[in-house]
């Protein structure tokens, strides 16, 4: 083997590495987003519970019962 296919193959195997990566970075991206887009919902109604008040219009919750308390937090 030549010196020149040598640099050549190593070349062609970053490049295919390096593609690889761009396309499992992508496919990493969309997995993440629809992951977040369903955990936003359950992540806004802990924090509600949680500290009592609304974090999205910051309202607390004044009333008594449980499920006056739950009619706010899901407004
Ligand atoms: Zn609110």
């Amino acid at each position: 083997m030549s010196a020149e296919v040598i640099i050549i193959g190593w070349l062609a195997v970053c490049f295919v590495g390096l593609f690889a990566y761009s396309i499992g970075r992508r496919m990493g991206h969309k997995e993440g987003r629809s992951a977040a887009l369903c955990e936003a919902p359950l992540r806004l109604r802990m924090d509600a519970l949680e500290k009592g008040n609304c974090p999205i219009c910051n309202s607390v919750s004044t009333h008594a019962t449980w499920y006056n308390e739950r009619e706010e937090v899901i407004r």
